[in-house]
Parts: structure tokens; C-alpha cells; sequence
């Protein structure tokens, strides 16, 4: 079985896939691509975290 690349696993995960429903049904059923989907998403909202204190300035707590 041929597995998603990080590149669109991560287009996938900001809703740019060009074919979603192909990533979707491959995740359902392959769990390696499933951990690198995880793994993306906790770096992507580590990024946007960084991106937004950075933008603001201050150092945005992530609270609760
Ligand atoms: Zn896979």
C-alpha cells in the first residue's frame, strides 16, 4: 500500500488537500500514516502557537 506524504498529510491538516476523501479513507485504514498525521498536527499547532505570540508580541500564555 502506497502511504500519504508528510507534505500532504500536512496540506490535509490545514484543509488544502486537493483530495481529502482519498487522505481520509487511506488514514482509516492505515495506522503508520495515522501517527504521522498526529505527530503533524501537535508540530503545526506548536508552529501557530509561536506564530501568534510572535505576532503579538507579548508572550501569549496558552492558557486554559
Ligand atoms: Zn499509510
Amino acid at each position: 500500500m502506497e502511504h500519504i506524504d508528510e507534505e500532504e498529510l500536512e496540506r490535509y491538516i490545514l484543509k488544502h488537500a486537493c483530495d481529502e476523501a482519498r487522505i481520509e479513507e487511506h488514514l482509516l485504514v492505515c495506522h503508520h500514516c495515522m501517527d504521522v498525521l498526529e505527530r503533524l498536527e501537535d508540530e503545526i499547532a506548536v508552529m501557530k502557537m509561536a506564530l501568534e505570540s510572535s505576532k503579538t508580541g507579548k508572550s501569549a500564555r496558552a492558557g486554559r
